[in-house]
């Protein structure tokens, strides 16, 4: 049995009883705020671990079945990691997807034509596309915006044990604003 829980796992995105995002455990934490009956689970990993008599799919999210006070801000930082990250490391605008050397921060409205600096004015981009765009619109430069930038509502900080710095997929929806 330990061989099975020593392996790198993906831990669990716990939401509160309104669906907002609150924190990340770990598949330990995970299950036992399953056992105790204290949330409910949205979605589930394609890992199971098993116990001589069960085997359990792991919990990716869970919703508490009582709201909790959040304690900390739920604010994501705009920074060059968070912003690949939300855009799950492919450019908006070639949908390829590149490693975190050869991604660059595009700015949709350029700032010299008085784009801002914010969530929904910054793309990932590759360096090949941001040079073809350079200082234009995307029309302009001929190219296509993959999708509309949003804020995300929350985005686990980077100490998190998350395989290649990918967020699970099951936890997209839940992180992205709509
Ligand atoms: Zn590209």
């Amino acid at each position: 049995m330990e061989d099975v829980f020593n392996r790198n796992l993906s831990g669990a995105l716990i939401l509160n009883s309104g669906y907002e995002p609150i924190k990340v455990v770990n598949w330990r934490k995970a299950m036992i705020l399953w056992f105790q009956d204290k949330v409910e689970v949205l979605e589930y990993h394609s890992t199971t671990v098993s116990s001589p008599s069960r085997t359990f799919a792991l919990p990716a999210v869970m919703r508490l079945k009582q709201y909790i006070r959040p304690y900390f801000s739920l604010t994501v930082r705009l920074s060059r990691q968070n912003i690949f990250l939300r855009d799950n490391h492919i450019c908006q605008y070639c949908q390829q997807k590149f490693s975190e050397k050869r991604l660059t921060i595009d700015h949709v409205t350029p700032l010299s034509k008085g784009g801002r600096h914010e969530w929904t004015n910054v793309v990932t981009a590759c360096s090949h596309c941001n040079n073809k765009k350079g200082d234009k619109l995307p029309e302009k430069a001929n190219l296509k915006l993959h999708s509309r930038p949003e804020k995300p509502r929350w985005l686990p900080n980077r100490d998190l044990d998350l395989e290649g710095n990918r967020l699970p997929h099951a936890w997209r929806p839940y992180l992205l604003a709509r």
